[in-house]
């Protein structure tokens, strides 16, 4: 998953013209690569809840590129989420022990109330007994739209 964390801040290291250092001193550089590298963690390990996220790292990092450059930043961010996207559907349990050692969990939280500690299926995160939910999810979301 780091390669396209990396590959994102290569292409555009070179843009990054404004430095503003955070309050800790850490330059626009870091920054940005740090903002790469949580976005792509986030997309290998809990990407069933974060919704948008090339507009999500876009936000996050554009504020250190000049406006001439923003339309650049977009571009690069949507390129390779994309591609990430498509890596993580055909190796969800590799792009996810990339950065845990713990197992994926289903989603779904039990009559108990602890998380369920069955093996997801890829394509939605939840166990195969907890199937159900996952339409559920689909039909509130229809309805929403
Ligand atoms: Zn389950």
């Amino acid at each position: 998953m780091y390669q396209f964390s990396r590959a994102i801040y290569r292409e555009l290291a070179p843009y990054i013209t404004e430095s503003r250092p955070d309050a800790r001193g850490t330059s626009s550089h870091k920054q940005v690569l740090d903002a790469c590298e949580a976005a792509l963690e986030r997309l290998a390990t809990d990407r069933h809840y974060f919704a948008k996220p090339a507009r999500t790292l876009f936000y996050d990092i554009r504020t250190h590129f000049p406006m001439s450059a923003q339309k650049r930043v977009l571009q690069t961010v949507v390129h390779y989420i994309g591609l990430a996207q498509r890596f993580l559907a055909e190796n969800p349990l590799a792009a996810h022990a990339t950065f845990t050692d713990e197992p994926p969990t289903c989603r779904a939280t039990t009559r108990k109330g602890s998380v369920c500690q069955r093996v997801p299926l890829p394509h939605n995160g939840y166990c195969p007994s907890h199937q159900h939910l996952a339409d559920t999810e689909h039909n509130e979301r229809l309805a929403a739209a």
